[in-house]
């Protein structure tokens, strides 16, 4: 088996098969700007500002796999990937934003999601007792069972399992082989990798590798910037992710810091570049939203989103090229699902029955 792309779904895939036996080459090119290495990590789908039923069954199920891949990351010698479940914090300056985020958190944890956790409402002084630097106006939402994770971290350590379990990594940008109108393996840097089933994994790419077959897809890159920031006089250890009612966020990392997403920048292309404009809008964001004033400015990213035609991921076997597996469009949702797409997709490529209809995800929508 070929997976293409080694971001957060295609280590996932990798890490799954191999895990069961099954031969596995992963290649990738290491492009600028690969999602999952900018990626902010909440993995919160309990407070969101997405409605649509078919995504927060994967999103649902995206956060529910967390518990079962760290034990298994664990078990194969990797703990050291960020993940933790601090909880989150919806935040609003008005009691109306509060009331809304608590009646959908409510009604998911109604419907059969007990993971949701505790919900409970808190006062200013309450909320910064939990996040010391959030500013004053805002008042919380507290769900426990919001969590983040270092997804650059997590990529490394689902690919360092894979390998131990026999997958083999080839650094190179790859182009599809066919034969008689068949997708037979991958080329990378001259070489042929035979494959009988090929799993695409290349996020905002994914049309520069379909460009041999009958068909593209609707993906592009949505530019994201975002902002580390170091907070040396503070433990940020526990502090839990904040989602604002805004397109903003806040979440915090062991080792004192504190990061701040990001520009959502649709018409981008691949210019893979900080910008002046980008930089200013996330540092007032973040200080519109906490006292960040005195922090330093300790890293900043650039990631491109593979944005689909619509907020659900494209996920299925390409009509007309039976042993192609494509899944990629998570589009900002991808560090929630991206593991469990991975699972996902290696389960299609293997003629498994889903435990869900994936009608709603046909790659060519
Ligand atoms: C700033 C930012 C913040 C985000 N925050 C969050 C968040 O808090 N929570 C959340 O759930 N999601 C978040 N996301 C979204 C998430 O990061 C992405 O949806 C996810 O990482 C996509 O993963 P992927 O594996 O599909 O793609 P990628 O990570 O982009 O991986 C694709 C891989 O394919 C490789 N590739 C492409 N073409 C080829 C080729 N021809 N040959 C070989 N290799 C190739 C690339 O090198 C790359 O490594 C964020 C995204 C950004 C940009």
């Amino acid at each position: 088996m070929i997976i293409i792309g080694s971001g957060i779904v295609g280590a996932s895939a990798a890490y799954h098969l191999s895990r069961n036996g099954i031969d596995v080459t992963v290649i990738d090119a290491n492009h600028e700007g690969r999602a999952s290495a900018a990626g902010a990590g909440i993995v919160c789908p309990w407070i969101t500002h997405h409605k649509h039923p078919d995504w927060y069954t994967l999103a649902r199920r995206g956060a529910l796999y967390y518990g079962e891949l760290i034990k298994e990351l664990k078990n194969d010698g990797e703990s050291d990937i960020g993940y933790k479940q601090v909880g989150a914090l919806a935040i609003s300056k008005d009691d109306e934003g509060i009331n809304q985020s608590q009646a959908e958190a409510m009604s998911k944890r109604e419907a059969g999601t007990p993971e949701v956790g505790d919900i409970k409402r808190l006062s200013g002084e309450e909320a910064r007792a939990l996040f010391p630097l959030l500013n004053k106006e805002y008042q919380a939402l507290y769900v426990s069972g919001g969590a983040r994770v270092d997804a650059h971290l997590l990529c490394q350590a689902m690919q360092r399992a894979a390998s131990l379990h026999g997958a083999q990594f080839v650094e190179g940008k790859a182009s599809l082989t066919l034969k008689n109108g068949h997708v037979v393996g991958a080329e990378v840097n001259g070489e042929l990798y035979a494959g009988d089933q090929i799993i695409v994994t290349t996020g905002a790419w994914t049309n520069e590798l379909l460009s041999p077959l009958d068909h593209s897809i609707t993906i592009k890159p949505q530019r994201g910037q975002i902002i580390h920031f170091g907070v040396k006089e503070y433990d940020t250890s526990d502090w839990p992710v904040v989602i604002p009612d805004s397109s903003y966020y806040m979440l915090a990392f062991d080792d004192q810091r504190i990061v701040v997403g990001a520009t959502r920048e649709t018409d981008s292309g691949f210019d893979y570049r900080l910008t002046a404009g980008g930089v200013k809008e996330v540092i007032d964001a973040g200080l519109e939203m906490a006292a960040l004033e005195n922090s330093s400015v300790s890293e900043m990213r650039v990631g491109f989103r593979p944005m689909g035609p619509d907020t659900l991921p494209l996920l299925g076997k390409l009509e007309g090229y039976h042993n192609v597996t494509i899944a990629t469009g998570l589009g900002p949702s991808g560090i929630t699902m991206g593991p469990y797409i991975g699972v996902v997709a290696s389960e299609i490529a293997l003629d498994h029955t889903l435990p869900f209809d994936l009608t709603p995800y046909n790659p060519l929508r």
